[in-house]
């Protein structure tokens, strides 16, 4: 998943962590040591011989490392764990399980003096947090220690449909999904608005139930959408979904993300769709264009579940008036360099369109997901000034000559 700016250097040294590929379950299966040199198909296929999982990446080729540094996850509903270790009080109310990184329970990290540190909350508190969203500023991590849950069979996949006959009833429902005070938390949709170049917009819901259970009633409001163009959902587990998902993203495009976030709003996801709509015109005739945004619900009780867990840098719930959240990332692919401006402007102006509609409508919000910005964003800024401040003394303790900072160009700076 190389990256220009971030994960490879040109006339440089790239460190490559692919050998890091350990994987190790604790007696008492409630941790798993993984290296950073894994992919998260890989380790959902070696958890799943135990029964279990872990909110990782959507995508089965995402890798560990990067990932669990910036500490997103789209995996975010299978709750029950929560309940097995007791973090529900006892309660049969199943929580979510927050971010990936939330569910970090150690770090091995090497510092740019070449000491090996063993990071826990106890053992180094302020790094320990620094890692939960702070990227890659402080040290290579060289493995991970995580709290996997117990997982059976799952239940879902993608659905498409054309977008103007259902782009109504398609905002509404993730309205009111994503709004949901009784939030079903095994149910989770993450809906994608895509332009196909042969028949136009398309939605593409790709919806999951954390139980063995087909077409449960929280999940109804989008599996009834009519007219419905296809449909994959099965009953699966979570690896082969994941690694049928890495097939929908072949390696070899050129590829721009990024991020933003907005209170969950209707108004605003009509805006939204407007001004994907718009944007069409400027690259439609790019060669191999691949358009589209992905909407994801982070409802209340997911962020509240995620600050029981302990807390991390990425400073959520940052809504003033504490709605749910709407995350919104790009994923823009092209096969021409000579396209590249091109793209990149469109990418950028839908962007800058989404957010200035936001801005109108009182629903924008600052918090941008590391882990899909554009390097013309600021998402370590979007933590917070605290945050931001709190990053940085915690780099000049473990890293005072500024190596990570200065000498190792590309991902995103806590001195800017
Ligand atoms: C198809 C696709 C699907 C995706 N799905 C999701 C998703 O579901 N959820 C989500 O949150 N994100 C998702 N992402 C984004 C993904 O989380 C980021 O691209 C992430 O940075 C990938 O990490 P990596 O280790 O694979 O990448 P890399 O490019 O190898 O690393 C990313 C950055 O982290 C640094 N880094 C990596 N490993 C270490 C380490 N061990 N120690 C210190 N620094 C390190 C690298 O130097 C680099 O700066 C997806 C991306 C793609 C392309």
């Amino acid at each position: 998943m190389a990256q220009a700016n971030a994960a490879n250097i040109q006339d440089g040294v790239t460190i490559d962590l692919s050998g890091l590929n350990q994987f190790i379950i604790s007696d008492d299966k409630s941790l798993a040591t993984v290296g950073p040199g894994l992919r998260w198909g890989e380790v959902y296929q070696k958890l799943e011989a135990y029964g279990l999982a872990f909110p990782g990446g959507r995508s089965g080729q995402v890798g560990v490392g990067g990932y669990l540094l910036g500490g997103m996850s789209i995996w975010k509903s299978p709750n029950r764990a929560q309940a097995n270790r007791g973090l529900t009080g006892g309660s049969s109310y199943f929580i979510p399980h927050g971010f990936g990184c939330d569910n970090v329970a150690a770090y091995q990290i090497v510092l740019a003096s070449g000491t090996i540190l063993t990071v826990t909350a106890s053992t180094h508190g302020d790094l320990f947090k620094a890692l939960k969203g702070g990227s890659s500023n402080f040290g290579i991590v060289t493995s991970y220690v995580i709290r996997p849950f117990p997982l059976g069979g799952i239940w879902g996949g993608n659905m498409n449909y054309l977008a103007e006959a259902t782009v109504d009833q398609q905002l509404k429902a993730f309205n009111e999904f994503a709004g949901n005070e009784k939030f079903d938390t095994n149910a989770a949709v993450q809906m994608s608005i895509a332009f196909a170049p042969s028949i136009g917009n398309v939605f593409v819901d790709q919806a999951f139930y954390a139980l063995p259970q087909v077409n449960p009633p929280a999940l109804q409001p989008f599996t009834n959408i009519q007219p419905q163009a296809g449909n994959e959902t099965a009953l699966s587990t979570l690896a082969p979904f994941a690694i049928a998902d890495a097939k929908a993203s072949p390696d070899g495009s050129r590829q721009m993300t990024w991020a933003l976030s907005f209170e969950n709003d209707l108004q605003t996801l009509h805006a939204l769709y407007a001004a994907f709509n718009a944007s069409i015109a400027s690259i439609a005739d790019v060669t191999g264009i691949g358009w589209a945004v992905t909407l994801e619900p982070l409802p209340i009780t997911f962020l509240q579940g995620s600050t029981r867990l302990g807390g991390n840098l990425l400073n959520l719930p940052t809504s003033p008036r504490g709605n749910a959240l709407v995350l919104c990332d790009s994923s823009f692919s092209w096969t021409n360099e000579n396209d590249t401006t091109t793209v990149r402007n469109a990418g950028l102006k839908l962007l800058n369109d989404i957010n200035t509609s936001a801005k109108q409508l009182g629903t924008y919000n600052e918090w941008i997901d590391i882990n899909h910005a554009d390097i013309t964003q600021d998402p370590i800024a979007s933590f917070g000034p605290a945050n931001k401040a709190f990053l940085q003394v915690t780099s000049r303790k473990y890293d005072p000559s500024g190596v990570f900072q200065n000498q190792v160009p590309g991902g995103f700076k806590v001195f800017p």
